[in-house]
């Protein structure tokens, strides 16, 4: 009689050991959850990054043309002047050629100068990146454009394209 009690016990514990399909499902739905919450959170943060990125670029290049103008009494003549490698004016004044956190390398933020020389004088400097247009909320709240402008006379905006 002994012996059958023992066998018994030992059978339910060996039933008991492991997850049931049950417990099982359970955590597989936590870790979806988790997953479902989490990674749209990267997304718009790293979008959001981009995009203060860019701006920083845009006010670097900004200050290049100040400096010019500070040496040259007037803005360069531009008409969407790529800022690459190889660009006269900027060069001398921005120790690397800043490049689009969206579009990378082999695109360039371009440059235009109205009246350079005049007293109206203004420039205009756009992004070649497709950026989220959620994250341009706070200079362009509701836009549909997803390039990032700099205008020395408005400030910053959202262009349709480069
Ligand atoms: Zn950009």
């Amino acid at each position: 009689m002994v012996d059958v009690r023992v066998s018994t016990l030992e059978r339910r514990r060996s039933v008991q050991r492991g997850f049931t399909l049950v417990e099982m499902m359970i955590v597989v739905a936590i870790i979806a959850m988790l997953v479902l919450i989490l990674v749209p959170n990267f997304v718009r943060a790293r979008a959001q990054a981009q995009t203060a990125s860019c701006m920083m670029n845009l006010k670097e290049i900004a200050t290049a043309l100040e400096l010019y103008q500070a040496d040259n009494d007037r803005y360069p003549t531009a008409s969407n002047q790529p800022l690459d490698g190889s660009d006269p004016n900027l060069l001398p004044y921005v120790k690397q050629v800043p490049v689009d956190p969206v579009a990378g390398p082999q695109a360039y933020y371009e440059y235009t100068t109205r009246n350079p020389g005049a007293g109206d004088a203004s420039y205009t400097i756009v992004c070649p990146g497709s950026h989220d247009p959620a994250t341009l909320a706070k200079f362009a709240p509701n836009t549909t454009n997803r390039h990032v402008q700099y205008d020395s006379a408005s400030g910053f905006g959202a262009a349709a394209s480069q």
